[in-house]
Order: structure tokens, then sequence, then C-alpha cells
């Protein structure tokens, strides 16, 4: 049992009709994804309203649904709880799960990597007790209350991923969840469409101090040129800071850095901290991470050798670094799964993380989606990655997107480019320029829609 009705009644100030049960089990805003027992919460989204789907929910084993007072009149003869607003009421559910709870609670936010570090931390936690974690990236203003909503009475540790894209939405989801520890993974020009510089986005970031408790932690990482800025933040707000990175100037020092095919290790140094690091995937940027989850732990009282140690077993997410042999001996061929997502900074890393992972291929193939959501400086910033592309020495280039003709004019005649107008019109010709033997990288943002790529490519060899 999640809450029991009368909790619900309670926490929401709504009103109760036709509902029979004594408890909720599970809470979903989603009427195709319903578990017997469950509360479904009717939220108005931009292309659906909930409340459409009250009946749909109901059939399906709700048990009751939160709607909003302006529609219940069209629901009538249906199990509903009404409140005022629907959000609102999820909202208010979500500050009495996190009320009642004993939880150390954790919050992650950062322009790139939050949803990597998040379950960098949950594995981490995971190992040493009962932890609720957000799933996927729900992490806006109703993915949030909807995790926190979630979290059973009995967590020991929540981790809550928190996302912007505009200022002045970190804060308020970091008073809802009210974190013991907060992180930030890192600034940089991610979801800039509604900022002016980054100086913006480092002060929307650091918004996340706002729900910090009282004698909460805030870590930090520094291997970005907005990290004074965000020590400023935290230290006008009066809150302890422990930065980590490869930076000289962190508290907690990532060095000895070692990237192979066979993962990813370092160490990771501070005072009364020294562990090594080894993951199976491989990436400055998941050493960082996982460097963000040890800090974590051992804010949490876990020892940093048991959390390193739980780190060594997680496997990359699907679309995020996950790397596939395809095939066996020479008849293989190796596929790195970026595609997820793509934004300069973690563009970057991937390619850095491809050269060194294909050091033995007969081949290296980029399939570089255009990165979005990028605003004025797009082209520039794709232009920007022409180095990086040289770098890894790709013997066929394949690009896709709009965005990613301003890459295509800047990479030299030699290498072997071509690009498409979207995933679709290129997956044929890319499927058959693929040979045993070569190595692979797919990535570009998640509307590239390179995953179905991926699909293909991996039923395919
Ligand atoms: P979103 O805003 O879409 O929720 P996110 O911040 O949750 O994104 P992730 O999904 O964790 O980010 O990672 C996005 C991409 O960035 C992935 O391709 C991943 O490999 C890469 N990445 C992960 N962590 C870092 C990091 N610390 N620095 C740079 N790149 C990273
Ligand atoms: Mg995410």
């Amino acid at each position: 049992m999640l809450y029991s009705i009368a909790e619900v009644i309670a926490a929401t100030s709504g009103r109760a009709e036709n509902i029979a049960a004594q408890s909720v089990g599970s809470i979903s805003i989603d009427s195709r994804d319903i578990s017997p027992g469950a509360l479904f919460v009717a939220i108005k989204g931009d292309n659906f309203d909930g409340h459409d789907f009250v009946a749909k929910a109901v059939e399906a084993g709700a048990v009751a649904a939160l709607v909003s007072e302006a529609q219940a009149a069209t629901l009538s003869g249906l199990p509903l709880i009404v409140v005022s607003d629907a959000l609102e009421g999820l909202n208010r559910l979500a500050r009495f799960a996190r009320q009642r709870s004993n939880a150390q609670i954790v919050a992650v936010t950062g322009s790139v990597g939050k949803t990597s570090t998040k379950e960098a931390i949950r594995t981490v936690l995971s190992s040493a007790g009962r932890t609720h974690a957000s799933i996927r990236s729900f992490n806006n203003h109703w993915g949030v209350p909807l995790m926190l909503a979630r979290m059973p009475a009995d967590t020991e540790f929540g981790v809550f991923e928190l996302g912007m894209s505009a200022a002045g939405e970190i804060e308020p989801l970091s008073k809802l969840v009210r974190p013991h520890c907060a992180v930030i993974t890192t600034i940089a020009p991610a979801h800039i469409e509604f900022f002016d510089s980054i100086d913006g986005i480092a002060d929307a970031k650091a918004e996340i101090f706002a729900g910090l408790q009282p004698g909460g932690l805030a870590i930090v990482n520094c291997d970005h040129d907005q990290i004074e800025r965000l020590i400023v933040h935290a230290q006008t707000a009066g809150i302890k800071v422990r930065t980590y990175g490869f930076a000289e100037r962190a508290d907690a020092r990532i060095t000895g850095f070692v990237s192979n095919a066979t993962g990813a290790h370092a160490n990771l140094a501070s005072e009364g901290l020294d562990v090594n690091i080894n993951l199976s995937v491989t990436g400055r940027h998941v050493i960082a991470n996982g460097a963000a989850a040890i800090l974590v732990a051992q804010g949490f009282g876990i020892a940093p050798e048991a959390a390193a140690y739980a780190l060594a077993k997680q496997e990359a997410p699907e679309g995020r670094g996950a790397t596939y042999r395809l095939g066996t001996g020479e008849q293989s061929l190796i596929l790195l799964d970026e595609s997820y997502n793509a934004n300069p900074v973690s563009m970057r890393a991937a390619l850095e993380v491809f050269a060194a992972i294909s050091t033995d291929a007969k081949r290296r193939v980029l399939v570089l989606g255009e990165m979005r959501e990028l605003g004025a400086a797009s082209q520039q910033f794709h232009a920007e990655l022409a180095q990086d592309v040289i770098d890894v020495a790709p013997d066929l280039v394949f690009l896709v997107g709009e965005n990613m003709k301003a890459l295509a004019e800047r990479l030299p005649p030699h290498l072997q480019i071509e690009r498409f107008a979207s995933t679709d019109a290129g997956a044929d010709r890319i499927v058959d320029a693929l040979a045993f033997g070569d190595s692979v990288m797919l990535k570009g943002s998640n509307g590239v829609r390179l995953g179905t790529l991926v699909a293909r490519i991996r039923t395919h060899f």
C-alpha cells in the first residue's frame, strides 16, 4: 500500500465521490500504464488532457482518479477525488510523501548528465538500503511531484532528477523535494533557448540550493568555467560545498584516468577519501558521474569503497553509452549507442570515448545526428565539432539533420561524408555501408530518432 484513501483525501484536501477502495498501491498519469489498485492523476499536458482518460483508467483497474473541480461534473459516477486542480493535488500528495519520510534525499540537476548521474547514485544507494529513484528523465513540473508522490513510506534513500528549460523552474522543484544533498553535474550550453548567457544557466541551476535542508551538502562538479559562480551562490546561502572533478582545484579530485575497451578507471581522492573507480562503461564523464555518486554515498554515511564496488557492477543505460558487440570473433561489429541525447559537451565526451574504444577497429564509422534546442548559436555549435570529429580519424561519417550542414561544411574533403535529412532517409544506406570489423557510434538528439537505426543495426548484424 502506498497510501490509504483517507491519506490521499487529507493530503490533497479533496472530496471523495464513489470510492469503494480503502487504499492505493501506485500512482499513474497514463491510462495505458495502470496497475490494478492505482490512483490515476488527470494531468493536463500540451497534447492531452488526462480528464479524457479517467473512464479508461478506471476500466484498467484504477480505484480512484484525482481530478480538477472544473471537469468533475462530466465524470459523475466514476470513483473520484475532486480537488481544485489535479496537478496541485499531485503536488500536495508529493509534499505529504516527503513530510512523512525519514529517507535521506538527494536531488540532481545540471546541464548534462543528470540521468546518468542519478542512475549512478541510485546504483550506489540501492546497495546500502531501500532506494526510490525517479525513472528516466521525469524531471519537470509534473515529473518531479509524480516521482516524489510515488515514494514509499519506508524508503531509506530517495533520488530525484530536477530539470529546467527556463529560470525559476528548479527552485520550486527543490523546495518540494527538500533534499539533504544537492548535486550539480555541470554547467554547459544545453536547453539554452530561454537563456541569454551561460551565467544565467548557472544561476538557474543554483536554484537547487533553495530547497536544500539545513545542514545539507552541495556536491558540485568543477570542470567548467561557472564553478566560481556556483560556489558564490552556495556560500551566500550558507551551504557547505564539496567540489569534484579532474581540475586541480577539486576538493575530491579524479586522477589517473584510463579509458579503454574494458571500461574506465581512475582514482578519487580527497581528505578522508581514496578510492579507485572502475566502470564497465567508458569515458571521462562517466567517471565524473561515478565520483558524484561516491561523494553522495559518503555524505550519507556509506563507505566509499562499498559505493565504488556497487558502481563497478553497473551497466550503461540504453542509448547513453551502452556498447554492444554484434556477432562473434572476426564476424562482429562494435556499436556504441549514444542515440538518446546530444549537445556539444556530451558530443565531445562521446567522440573521445569512441576514439578510445575503437583503436582495434578496421574502420571507424560515425553516425551523428543534429543537436537540437541550441538556440541562436546552433550553427556555430555544430561547426565547432569539426576538430573533435577529425581527431577520431573516422573512415565514414554519416550526418543526419539540417543543422549538421554547418559541421559538414567544416570537415575536410578527404573525409567520406554523407548527410541525410532524417534517420529514415539515411537508414538503408547506412546499414548497407556497415561491415564486420567496423566500430560505429550513433549519437544525436533523441528527436533525430537514431535509436530506431540502432535497433535496425542490432537485428541486421
Ligand atoms: P536531459 O536534460 O535530456 O534529461 P540529462 O542531463 O539527464 O539530459 P543524460 O541523459 O544523463 O543527461 O546524458 C546525456 C548525454 O550526455 C549522454 O549521451 C551521456 O553519455 C552524456 N553524459 C553523461 N554524463 C555526462 C557528463 N557528466 N558530462 C558530459 N556528458 C555526459
Ligand atoms: Mg535526464
